[in-house]
């Protein structure tokens, strides 16, 4: 069996739900499942939406519009027949009214709870599902569109990361999807989004989808995941950043987690989660050229001679350092600090420790909010918290790294003759990954001399 995903950059307009529809003409009986996202853009005006509401509930009937006429053309160019196209609109008139209603509800209200804003934000996959099924049957298609938390993705209960209950999912599936699957029919699956067991929608954050689909992998025992996107899947580096990147055919699961978590924007870091142990394969294509697999994500890894396979970065980070006496030596600080953070709502991105200091990575947006969740302690287990911005991540990615001698050496090296001091190092945690921290301002350097030396046309030593 396979899972066929298709991201939003693939469902822009009613020629690519035909392209994309087009893909699956030759899909065999009863083998193959899609997932989609919300139509390119769509949740990104939904969490706008939300926002605005949230101050005032004038724009509301713009979005409902914006929203409406953008999949009202979609269904519109997708399909001939008038009858199939009003039918349609039908379909997908209760989930604007939804949006509409909830969004009144926040402004008159002034306030939003987590499972409403999630449940406002999946409404993008759920227009998308229908009427991706409804092209599917343009092209003469067997299909039909369902919702994840009406056929049972069941999630605990962290409403913008949540994780599947795999073997809750696995029953469900068998029980609601598989039938159909024997009786011919594609069922489209909407992705990014489930129900914990309370009932209520969960999502498994921006860009989920990926991790919906290798979740219905895992449930369905698929032998591949095919995730189509508009980009030409992992590469070297960011070829905005590098122009000389270029594609890698082949990652371990591990290093494809490890890349996407550091700051590689092409599968949700989670995705292979639900596939370890599994051996599934994850293709990633592009939509552009659909000829041949970009990357190929297999469970066991492969050495390469030069052993880094990408180097990638993330600029969207803080450094929170956090001093008192013998921090290093305090048992259970590390745990308040945790505890302290997770009560906010905050992740703790990595952390290094020392004998008086513990630096904690966080998101841009976690920072302040981050000292005023650790505030209270100064002056208990803390002597000072200091903020440290304007710095970026950059991380080098490939199996074998920890275990090949002078790997280190060379990186450093690289950085050193662009005279960019590295303020922090880490390594080990890990066996394919390691990251080091620069000024934001060498951020771009810093990528472009690893990339050269271990990407370019002349070897660094
Ligand atoms: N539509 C959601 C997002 O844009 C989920 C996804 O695309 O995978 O984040
Ligand atoms: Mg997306």
């Amino acid at each position: 069996m396979k899972v066929v995903k298709l991201g939003g950059g693939c469902l822009r307009d009613g020629r690519s739900f035909l392209r994309a529809a087009n893909l699956l003409k030759y899909e065999r009986f009863g083998q193959t499942v899609v997932v989609v996202s919300a139509v390119s853009g769509v949740t990104d005006l939904l969490e706008s939406a939300i926002q605005s509401a949230l101050a005032t509930e004038n724009g509301i009937s713009d979005i409902i519009k914006r929203l409406n006429d953008l999949h009202t053309g979609i269904v519109r160019d997708a399909i001939i027949d008038q009858s199939k196209c009003d039918h349609l609109q039908k379909l997908l008139q209760p989930k604007f009214q939804a949006v509409e209603r909830m969004l009144y509800g926040i402004s008159y209200t002034g306030e939003v709870t987590e499972s409403v804003r999630v449940t406002i934000l999946s409404q993008g996959e759920r227009l998308a599902a229908i009427i991706f099924a409804a092209v599917l049957a343009e092209i003469g298609k067997n299909a039909s569109a369902f919702e994840a938390d009406r056929i049972g993705i069941v999630t605990d209960s962290a409403y913008d990361n949540a994780t599947a209950i795999l073997p809750e999912v696995r029953k469900n599936i068998k029980e609601k999807i598989v039938p159909l699957m024997r009786k011919g029919i594609i069922p489209v699956i909407t992705g990014f989004f489930g129900q914990t067991r309370e009932g209520k929608t969960s999502s498994f954050g921006r860009n989920g989808s990926d991790y919906s689909a290798a979740v219905i992998a895992h449930a369905l025992e698929a032998s591949e995941i095919h995730i189509w996107k508009d980009v030409d899947g992992f590469m070297t580096a960011d070829p905005k950043l590098v122009p000389t990147s270029r594609s890698i055919k082949t990652l371990s699961y591990f290093e494809a987690a490890e890349l996407s978590y550091f700051g590689a924007r092409i599968l949700h870091p989670r995705t292979v989660e639900p596939l370890v142990g599994t051996n599934t394969r994850i293709h990633i294509r592009n939509i552009n050229s659909p000829e041949n697999t970009a990357t190929i994500i297999v469970e066991s890894g492969k050495e390469e001679e030069d052993v880094i396979k990408s180097v990638t970065f993330n600029g969207d980070i803080s450094v929170l350092r956090v001093r008192g006496a013998g921090v290093g030596h305090k048992p259970g600080i590390i745990g308040t600090i945790g505890r302290a953070l997770a009560d906010a709502n905050i992740n703790i991105f990595s952390v290094l420790t020392a004998q008086t200091c513990i630096n904690l990575l966080l998101d841009n947006k976690d920072a302040v909010k981050g000292i005023d969740a650790l505030r209270p302690h100064i002056g208990g287990v803390i002597d000072s918290i200091e903020l440290r911005t304007n710095v970026a991540l950059i991380a080098v990615v490939g199996e074998g790294l920890l275990i090949r001698e002078g790997l280190a050496a060379r990186v450093f090296s690289a950085v050193a003759k662009k005279s960019i001091n590295v303020e922090m190092f880490a390594a080990g945690a890990s066996d394919v990954a390691y990251y080091f921290i620069v000024a934001r301002d060498d951020m771009e350097k810093a990528v472009t001399a690893v990339h050269d030396c271990f990407f370019g046309e002349r070897e660094c030593s």
